[in-house]
């Protein structure tokens, strides 16, 4: 495997780890914020449990996994050895993998369409508690990407609210890769705010400091923790 500069410096995952809070909290220092109030998302996508077990020794415990299947075949003997973890669905959801995907995770990243909230409406209806909720906004309107554009964004939320009763509880974003994630980022945060919510999950690897200065409360890290994907 090629070595870079995420998966070589610092060495160890725990020292990784380390260096990553330190980062966020200097930033959320910066943008006069908390450290507390930023919640680190370790992306784990991809690693198997050797590449996780450091981490989780190391006191992290919030995860975030891209695919239903994959987390439930990593996750559940994780969970039994370490009970306190909090896994993140970050990653699109089809609506046949939704009762596996409730099993699983605590929190949604991707809630992005009608047809997944009306899916979310009636598991609740059946008596499923449903998990925390964040909006996936589309901020680079991109084609081949999922979420809601930004123009449809308050519509939608209101939907959530008084068509379905759903509870959100912020806001996910992932900024078009050619372009400064900054821009989207501030979207995001407006949006938002407009819509009386204040969790934003913006920022991965590379821009996460960024992120956190323009109010993220949830940064998605995976390869500067765990090192290249393959
Ligand atoms: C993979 C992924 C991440 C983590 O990306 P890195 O650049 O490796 O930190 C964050 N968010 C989403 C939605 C992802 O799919």
């Amino acid at each position: 495997m090629p070595m870079t500069s995420t998966d070589t410096n610092p060495r160890t995952p725990a020292a990784r780890l380390a260096a990553i809070r330190a980062r966020i909290a200097t930033a959320a220092k910066d943008a006069g914020r908390r450290a507390e109030d930023v919640v680190l998302v370790a992306v784990s996508k991809t690693f198997e449990e050797d590449a996780i077990l450091p981490l989780l020794d190391a006191g992290q415990r919030v995860f975030g996994e891209n695919r239903v299947q994959e987390a439930a075949r990593k996750w559940p003997p994780l969970r039994e050895r370490y009970g306190d973890i909090e896994l993140h669905l970050i990653g699109p959801l089809q609506t046949n993998k939704l009762a596996d995907a409730l099993e699983l995770f605590d929190v949604f990243h991707t809630l992005d369409r009608e047809k997944l909230a009306e899916a979310l409406v009636k598991a609740r209806d059946k008596g499923t508690v449903l998990p925390r909720l964040f909006v996936q906004i589309n901020t680079g309107e991109e084609p081949q990407k999922a979420g809601i554009a930004p123009g449809a964004a308050d519509d939608f939320l209101r939907r959530c609210r008084d068509e379905w009763a759903l509870d959100i509880e912020g806001l996910m974003c992932i900024p078009p890769t050619e372009e400064e994630p900054a821009l989207h980022f501030a979207l995001l945060e407006k949006i938002a705010r407009r819509n009386g919510l204040v969790k934003l999950s913006m920022g991965m690897s590379g821009d996460f400091e960024t992120a956190v200065r323009l109010g993220a409360t949830h940064v998605r890290v995976g390869s500067a923790l765990f090192g290249t994907r393959d």
